[in-house]
């Protein structure tokens, strides 16, 4: 008994099938479907999750459910319990995916079982799963956190058989806008010079939060004058889609990392936290310095011991995150001359698109734009 992964497309108004690429990303919106043969009969299934890892999941535990619920309708079916189904779901996923994604499961199912008291799986339906959606909500989660936690809980449903309960909360998709210099100035002035030297590696390598705190100086070429992007068994840590890449970056980087190598002598990581283990905490470091700096947009609002705040004093402004750093990293290369194709190596995004996605906000700020804009009021302007 198998199951395949497919992605539907409409070709000319036409449903058409496609086996999809592991290697590649797919965007918000690509229908998966899942294909298997049940009572003799073949079956096709929409899934409700967001991309491909997702719906490798819920094939591996597709094909896991069908293996261990005997599809004889003569049988009336075994009453499953909630908390024994996702224990072993959680398993599942343990055992065949990445531990990101188990801890996104787990989460998700957690939080549901918070909000759901049933005991039979057969129980559960829509309401279970609105009643999630606000319980997240009233504990002032994002929209978009919300969504994946219903998706993977929809996920989970279906896994055991489940097809008829489902919920697609909406949410918009933020923009991520680079920084500006007065806003790293800004934020230079307000951090210590540990703090300054973070955000300079983050800024002149344009690494993902995780590859920033598994940096060891061993990846450094000082004679290339290049960062690598490594596997470390050590911490059992891989680079996303196990793709290694190298980056070169600017001279007073390096000059940086020099004096750090000398200052820290049996050091591995180039930013340990206080256990000489990757560092966990730059998100929250941002943040409070933001907030220091007077850089918050105070309109914002977080969660604070269970009391929720404003960004106008408290370390929650939602413009701060460390993706901005990433995308101010392509800005500037990109407005530097330097071309699509290379900064998207640099990034170690698998696809052109994305990478035009990053720099397409620096195009509609870009002189070039700025003369068409004009130009094409320069007759009204003048009258
Ligand atoms: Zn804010």
């Amino acid at each position: 008994m198998t199951v395949s992964l497919w992605i539907r497309e409409r070709v000319g108004g036409k449903r058409t099938y496609r086996k999809p690429n592991k290697k590649k990303t797919y965007p918000e919106g690509t229908v998966f479907c899942l294909r298997y043969s049940a009572g003799g009969k073949r079956r096709w299934e929409t899934l409700n999750v967001n991309g491909l890892t997702a719906a490798l999941a819920a094939r591996a535990t597709k094909e896991a459910a069908l293996l261990s619920v005997p599809m004889t309708p003569s049988r009336p079916a075994k009453r499953i319990n909630v908390d024994d189904a996702i224990s072993g779901y959680l398993r599942t996923v343990a055992a065949t995916l990445a531990h990101k994604t188990w801890l996104a499961y787990s989460l998700a199912l957690t939080e549901f079982r918070k909000a759901c008291t049933k005991e039979w799986l057969d129980q559960i339906d829509r309401s279970d799963l609105t009643a999630l959606v606000m319980a997240q909500k009233q504990d002032g989660q994002d929209d978009r956190t919300v969504a994946n936690r219903v998706s993977g809980v929809v996920t989970f449903l279906r896994a055991h058989g489940n097809v008829t309960v489902t919920l697609r909360p909406k949410y918009t998709e933020k923009k991520v806008k680079a920084y500006s210099v007065e806003e790293l100035r800004g934020l230079n002035t307000a951090s210590t010079d540990e703090e300054l030297q973070i955000w300079q590696f983050f800024l002149g390598t344009g690494f993902r939060e995780d590859e920033v705190s598994h940096s060891c100086d061993t990846d450094v070429d000082f004679k290339l004058k290049t960062i690598s992007v490594l596997e470390k068994r050590k911490w059992n840590w891989k680079p996303k889609d196990k793709e290694e890449r190298t980056v070169p970056i600017p001279d007073s980087l390096l000059e940086l990392l020099k004096v750090r190598k000398v200052m820290h002598p049996d050091g591995w990581l180039i930013f340990p936290n206080t256990e000489g283990n990757p560092q966990g905490h730059f998100l929250r470091m941002l943040k409070e310095r933001a907030l220091d700096a007077g850089l918050n947009c105070g309109h914002c609002t977080g969660m604070l011991g269970g009391k929720e705040v404003s960004c106008k004093n408290a370390a929650c402004c939602e413009h701060w995150i460390l993706h901005r750093f990433r995308k101010t990293f392509a800005t500037f290369h990109h407005a530097n001359g330097v071309p699509a194709r290379t900064i998207q190596q640099w990034l170690g995004h698998e696809s052109l698109e994305t990478t035009l996605r990053y720099l397409a906000d620096a195009e509609l700020g870009s002189e070039k734009t700025r003369t068409q804009v004009n130009g094409s009021f320069a007759e009204i302007d003048r009258v």
